[in-house]
């Protein structure tokens, strides 16, 4: 317990703030964004995260983007525990065999119109794990996707930006 308590007291802190001009460039992204899901919605956008065999890192920027700093939520955008309660799927990782039904049933279970978003290069055709045993499929062969972030992992900057840039188009 001493060992634990003393190697917490000595770590350094692992994160970082953002510098003031990347708070209002992430402002402004945002507050866009935000006009604009409330222009094609007329409300919120919800979004269900799927990870199909990630290493973990992709979703940690996800979480990031739900922290204090980025508080996407703000936003216009919430991450929602149902698929039957969102407008888009957000999946990220390579498709591993054992997600690919899992997957599938997801996507079958959201209500129209739904769009599916990959973030990350894995979720794009496997990336550090292409060749794998594992995965044999890519995820937009089994689910039709509109937009990839990609990134590795991407930051929750580069993740609104995209859903910006996607929502303008
Ligand atoms: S893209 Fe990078 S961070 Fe994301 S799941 Fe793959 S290896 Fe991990």
């Amino acid at each position: 317990m001493y060992k634990i308590l003393k190697t917490r007291l000595l770590k350094k802190v692992m994160t970082r703030s953002l510098k003031p001009g990347q708070t209002s460039a992430l402002e402004s992204a945002g507050l866009e964004l935000k006009k604009e899901i409330r222009r094609k919605f007329g409300r919120s956008l919800h979004i269900r995260e799927v990870d199909t065999g990630s290493c973990g890192a992709c979703e940690s920027e996800i979480i990031a983007a739900n922290n204090p700093i980025y508080d996407i939520q703000r936003f216009g955008i919430n991450f929602v525990a149902s698929p039957r309660h969102a407008d888009a799927l957000m999946v990220t990782g390579p498709l591993s065999k054992n997600m690919e039904i899992a997957l599938k049933k997801t996507y079958e279970a959201m209500p129209e119109p739904k769009f599916v978003i990959t973030v990350g290069d894995c979720a794009l055709d496997g990336g550090l794990f292409k060749g794998s045993y594992y995965i044999d499929k890519k995820i937009n062969e089994v689910v039709p996707v509109v937009l990839h972030i990609p990134g590795c992992p991407p930051s929750p900057s580069t993740i609104i930006q995209a859903l910006l840039d996607f929502m303008k188009k």
